[in-house]
């Protein structure tokens, strides 16, 4: 029997089946967790099955490469594919040019009811060295009250969370649903942000949840209202024909090492902050993480001051930052002693949530060309782009959220930005104004994505499946209230 808060229904855990009525508004509005919560109960029976399905879609190493779309990316994708369509989805497949397909669908909405996008991702980054973990990377390990395992956190436990919150209202929730779980996020989305604009139906909604996202820290439920978007910029230099000796050239010759690292330097000024003109800064306004959070979730040694000026949150959220992530110069072993005649660096630019990030590329590069360090020409080239996004808080999905996100947790919601990006994000915001995007999620500030012993907690886990099947019933009420769906 589906949860429908207008009826009662029953809850078979452990064999025993308990009448429970769901229209109770105390138990729907107030923060905090009511005595007996029915969804809490739900997904509590339902976490044994979840945590086993997330251990076998970890165990498949769906790596992202761009160019490729290997056998692992595709048994990932066909097994997601499979848990959709077991959980009551109509899932179909969306094959676009040289893009990892995704995996797309829909419950039809209940008459009145608003609809609501999921979305999210089944490729993961490369593991890197192995021997930086302390448990094999694709075998997906329990300790501590964890999983540990590449793609736990970012972002397969987020896929299975929409698969559990389906679940929990046995396929037929009181919203409408659509689905768009991609293969390509990891390597920028490939074909996948320029296509919503062409087939806004494929994901017509009027809520995303983009599972891919979490808590600041654990127990914080956090909705996050912003992402900065990304730029990547190519630099190169070419002095000489071939290295010459320092000793006999060295004071005189152009050195292409030198003025490539003069020009980088160029880029921050004595505190660290971005120096370049054109790219958008200000002051955050919200919550913000404390320094002494930030130093401990980045691990920054004691004795290190952090980089730039001002709010914390206007350096990380709302304003620029300019990483150097790539670099081919000679290295210090097997360094010989000579004028380097070519040198090349990639460089990751996080650009304000609202600014344009090809305005913000361009900005970045007319400064690199004019720099010009000992008169030395770069060659400056735009690698990808993604724009950022910044969310509308004031309507009725987020009004639902925070009450679902706080119940889950039994704590009050923070509203906060993130540095990173999601490249599909402003591509549905485009596609879809009116719609309000949340963005949360399983993981959270210590889970390592991207790193060595990447993993998730199975409480935030549990609570985010909680909060999003919540969040259908919230969500469905206010439709009920404010007459039908947005
Ligand atoms: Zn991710």
């Amino acid at each position: 029997m589906p949860i429908d808060e207008r009826r009662t229904y029953w809850l078979t855990v452990a064999g025993k089946r308990k009448e429970t009525t769901v229209r109770d508004t105390s138990s729907t509005s107030s923060a905090g967790v009511p005595a007996s919560d029915t969804a809490i109960e739900i997904v509590a029976a339902l976490m044994p099955s979840l945590k086993t399905d997330l251990g076998e879609l970890v165990r498949i190493p769906s790596v992202s490469v761009p160019g490729r779309i290997d056998d692992d990316l595709l048994r990932a994708h066909d097994m997601v594919a499979r848990l959709f369509s077991e959980a009551g989805v109509e899932v179909g497949r969306l094959d676009l040019p040289g893009t990892a397909p995704a995996v797309i669908g829909q419950i039809p909405a209940p008459p009145g009811a608003p609809t609501v996008l999921l979305y999210s991702h089944y490729d993961v980054v490369p593991a890197g060295d192995a021997t930086q973990w302390e448990t094999p990377p694709f075998e997906p390990t329990e300790h501590g009250g964890a999983v540990y395992g590449r793609g736990t956190a970012d972002t397969k436990s987020n896929v299975i969370a929409h698969v559990g919150a389906l679940r929990a209202w046995e396929g037929r929730p009181p919203v409408g649903i659509k689905i768009c779980i991609e293969g390509y996020e990891e390597i920028g989305s490939g074909a996948l942000p320029s296509y919503p604009p062409t087939d806004p139906e494929v994901f017509r909604a009027d809520a995303l949840i983009i599972g891919d996202m979490g808590s600041i820290t654990p127990g914080t439920p956090t909705l996050t209202t912003a992402l900065r978007g990304m730029a990547n910029v190519f630099v190169e230099v070419r002095t000489l024909k071939s290295g010459k000796h320092s000793g006999q050239y060295g004071g005189a010759a152009p050195d292409a090492l030198l003025a490539l690292v003069a020009a980088i330097a160029s880029l921050h000024d004595e505190h660290g902050n971005v120096a370049v003109a054109g790219l958008r800064r200000n002051e955050w306004d919200g919550p913000a993480q404390s320094e002494a959070e930030f130093r401990q979730l980045g691990e920054v040694f004691a004795e290190m001051a952090l980089i730039g000026t001002g709010g914390l949150a206007s350096r990380i959220w709302s304003g620029p930052a300019i990483t150097v992530i790539g670099i081919d110069v000679p290295s210090v072993d097997g360094a010989v002693n000579a004028v380097s005649p070519h040198a090349r660096a990639l460089l990751n630019v996080r650009v304000h949530p609202e600014q344009d990030s090809v305005e913000a590329q361009e900005a970045v590069m007319s400064h690199l060309r004019n720099v010009k360090p000992f008169g030395i020409e770069l060659d400056v080239q735009p690698g990808p782009t993604g724009d950022g996004f910044a969310a509308v808080t004031t309507g009725p999905a987020y009004e639902a959220a925070r009450v679902a996100w706080a119940q889950a947790w039994g704590a009050e919601v923070l509203l906060a930005g993130s540095g990173g990006s999601i490249p599909i994000v402003s591509a549905l915001a485009r596609a879809l104004p009116d719609a309000e995007a949340l963005l949360v999620g399983t993981t959270d500030g210590y889970a390592n994505i991207h790193g060595p012993n990447e993993r998730v907690l199975l409480d935030e886990f549990e609570k985010a499946v909680i909060a999003e099947t919540k969040f259908f019933r919230e969500f469905a009420a206010r439709a009920a209230t404010t007459g039908g769906a947005t």
